[in-house]
């Protein structure tokens, strides 16, 4: 049975990154970029004005002393011609400096009166003027590969033209259901019956990081049925079957997966919650055995499909940081297993402090909808003290926002 760490790794040594294809750029969002994109010509492309003023030459301006005003320069505009000694061009912010000027006064630094302005101050050189390249220069890599793309990416890629951007395949994950208990959402439960919601909090979960769900609906427990959705599944990129790893008379997934050409590669993990899961692969697609009580499935899915989703998709940091929080109050485990402990993260003068999210019973969904991190107890610890410090995978990119 391999260790909680150990099962990750064999996971992710047995992933790796789908192929690119080339999106638009709005649909790029939370995509990674899959090869350096570099800059087609400088940014800015020519010097243009920091301010709304004019634009002079520094040397022709002395404080007390007047300019004539012989042009306007609109941002947008063609390029003025070049002043001549004593004189100044109204320009724009963002508008091309005229040749020969090294300045721009700001308007509210002049008092203009019949066609001249009058200067305050002796004006320095350079003054508010951004120079051509002095963001980007041509040729170099504005994004690299492997970047997120988020709205700064966007907004470089879109201001060197990028309309189209090459990005990391999205995943397609197959969830197939298993166990003849279970009814589809919409249907009306009699005595025993469970409505198959591991396929929605799982092609949620799918969802919610980027990758494509594709439910398969509910394999029943007999081996023709787990078989043929099975090898409707094993056309996606991943497989997710839920339920019937465990080893009752009925829990046919790993005999069926191994029917089909799927090598094991570990089954039964040293955690609770989910240590029934099971991972194999076949020709280059993961299948995951998840557990089919509801919060195994999420805490397993969040463990160990994450990180390889992500590296499919391109990410390159993939394992959530283990953000220090401290205990509030004492909990207690049986050794022997990684305990995935649900817990409350709040944040309190930049301590990030954990409290046990309710009952750790594996059947309680509830505490899993309070939780917002999930603390990876040791398994040979007995006793967490409060006051102790405790590893947490935060679930919520809000931990530790103020209400309003
Ligand atoms: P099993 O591994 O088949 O013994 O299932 C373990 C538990 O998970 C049982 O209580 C099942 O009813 C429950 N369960 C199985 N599949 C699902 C599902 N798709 N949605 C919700 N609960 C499920
Ligand atoms: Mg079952």
């Amino acid at each position: 049975m391999p260790t909680y760490e150990d099962a990750r790794s064999m996971i992710l040594a047995n992933v790796a990154p789908l192929g690119s294809e080339r999106v638009e750029l709005p649909a790029a969002l939370g995509r990674v970029l899959a090869e350096d994109v570099t800059a087609p010509w400088d940014m800015p492309s020519c010097d243009n004005s920091a301010m709304d003023g004019f634009a002079v030459r520094a040397a022709d301006c002395r404080a007390g002393g007047s300019l004539r005003v012989t042009g306007s320069t609109p941002a947008g505009g063609t390029m003025a011609p070049a002043i001549e000694p004593g004189c100044a061009v109204r320009i724009m912010t963002g508008a091309p400096v005229p040749p020969g000027c090294d300045a721009v006064v700001p308007v509210e630094e002049t008092e203009e009166r019949d066609g001249a302005i009058l200067l305050r101050e002796s004006v320095n050189r350079p003054q508010h003027i951004r120079f051509q390249g002095e963001d980007v220069r041509s040729g170099d890599t504005v994004v690299t590969a492997g970047t997120i793309i988020h709205p700064p990416e966007i907004s470089m890629l879109a201001s060197f033209g990028k309309a189209i951007v090459p990005v990391y395949r999205r995943a397609r994950v197959a969830v197939l259901s298993t166990g003849d208990e279970l009814i589809e959402l919409g249907e009306r439960p009699a005595g025993g019956n469970i409505i198959n919601s591991n396929a929605l909090s799982l092609a949620a979960a799918i969802r919610e990081i980027g990758a494509e769900p594709v439910i398969l609906g509910i394999a029943r427990d007999n081996r023709e049925s787990h078989r043929e959705r099975m090898g409707e599944g094993l056309k996606a990129d991943v497989l997710i079957t839920s339920a019937g790893v465990s080893a009752g008379d009925r829990d046919l997934v790993r005999d069926c997966l191994a029917e089909l050409g799927i090598r094991q590669l570990f089954w039964k993990v040293d955690i609770k919650p989910g240590g029934p899961i099971a991972f194999g692969v076949k020709e280059g697609i993961p299948v995951f055995s998840l557990p089919g009580n509801p919060v195994s499935t999420l805490v397993t899915f969040e463990e160990f499909v994450r990180p390889a989703l992500l590296r499919m998709m391109g990410h390159r940091r993939v394992i959530k940081p283990y953000v220090p929080a401290t205990l509030r109050s004492e909990v207690r485990k049986k050794p022997g297993k990684v305990h995935f402990l649900r817990v409350r993260i709040e944040v309190e003068n930049g301590i990030h402090w954990a409290t046990s999210a309710g009952d750790q019973n594996t059947g309680i969904l509830k505490t899993l909808l309070r939780a917002n991190g999930i603390a990876v107890i040791p398994k040979e610890k007995t006793v967490i003290a409060a006051g102790e410090e405790v590893s947490v995978h935060l679930l919520r990119g809000d931990v530790g926002m103020l209400e309003e």
